[in-house]
């Protein structure tokens, strides 16, 4: 059997999907001392998957990491074929035969759903339409989106959510200095929205951002984050896993500064903990929603 892996005949691999996942392992097999040939099959015209349709616009560095993408895409045995949907335009089963190998890194896509009544209706969507909007993503650029009421509700409590928040709370006056999508930039330079809910089920010591996110939502200008205090509470088995862990203390830290705001004449930021969705209320669209206490 002929060698494989060698410069006359490099080991053939197909790599689905060019979010970070597929860039690093087309990486990482171009640099292998096997000699590897890669073809990227992407769903979208352009690469990069969650670097450029997740990523929030006002986090530049985070975003540059699409240079180093860059780099690898023009390696000599890197091909990158865009719009090319793997299971519907070709499936796992041609490419096995095409290719030596096949590399499966088309992310997770979906939505996770609260399952609670009135979830549907219009003025309710998923933080992936929202983000995808924001950044041109090309599934979710002609969403509508009604910023005209006064309160907005995030489910959850991560990363995702404080990217939600921040695009929500900020000036557009800061955000036309990023790489937001025009249209976002003129529908929330008329939103009205003022205030700002984001709801966890379980309490401080559980909240699922890292510190910069966090720490950044009291540099907004005009906006202040705030903790109610009563919902700003903890179990003893809470307190140890505070006192053992120094990155989750200091969390605790920034949200009992945020506890002592008290709510400024522009955007409030409210962190909300120990709220559980019960029903997303209105006849037409959104115009409550319903949460039980979980203690
Ligand atoms: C809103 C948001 C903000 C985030 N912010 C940060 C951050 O600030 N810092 C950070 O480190 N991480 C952040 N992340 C997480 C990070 O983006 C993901 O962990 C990372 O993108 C996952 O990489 P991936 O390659 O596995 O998937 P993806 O980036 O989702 O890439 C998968 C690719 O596969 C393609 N694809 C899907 N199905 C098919 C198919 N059938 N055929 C061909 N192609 C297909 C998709 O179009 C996509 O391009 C964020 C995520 C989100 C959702």
């Amino acid at each position: 059997m002929a060698e494989i892996g060698i410069p006359q005949r490099p080991l053939r691999v197909a790599v689905v999907g060019s979010g970070p996942s597929g860039f690093f392992a087309a990486e990482s097999l171009l640099k292998s001392l096997v000699v590897c040939a890669v073809d990227m099959f992407e769903r979208l015209p352009v690469p990069f998957g969650l670097v450029r349709g997740g990523v929030a616009p006002d986090h530049p560095k985070i975003r540059s990491a699409s240079r180093v993408f860059e780099k690898t895409a023009e390696h000599e045995r890197f091909r990158f074929f865009g719009n090319v949907t793997v299971g519907r335009d070709i499936t796992v089963e041609e490419l096995r035969r095409f290719y030596d190998a096949v590399l499966l890194a088309y992310g997770a896509e979906g939505d996770r759903s609260m399952n609670v009544p009135g979830e549907s209706l219009p003025g309710s969507h998923a933080a992936t339409e929202f983000v995808g909007w924001y950044n041109a993503h090309p599934d979710y650029r002609d969403r509508v989106f009604d910023l005209s009421c006064e309160t907005a509700v995030i489910v959850g409590m991560g990363n995702v959510a404080m990217d939600v928040a921040r695009m929500l709370a900020t000036p557009v006056d800061v955000l036309k200095n990023t790489d937001i999508a025009d249209y976002a930039l003129d529908a929330l330079a008329e939103s009205r929205i003022r205030e700002i809910h984001i709801v966890a089920r379980r309490g401080p010591a559980q909240a699922k951002f890292t510190l910069p996110e966090l720490k950044e939502m009291a540099e907004i200008p005009g906006a202040t984050p705030l903790v109610e205090s009563d919902e700003f509470t903890f179990t003893p088995a809470c307190r140890q896993e505070i006192e053992a862990s120094p990155g989750l203390k200091r969390i605790v830290e920034v949200l009992e500064e945020y506890s002592r705001n008290r709510p400024g004449s522009g955007r409030n930021i409210r962190f909300r903990f120990f709220l559980s969705p019960v029903a997303v209320l209105g006849k037409d669209r959104v115009e409550a929603m319903c949460f039980e206490r979980t203690r």
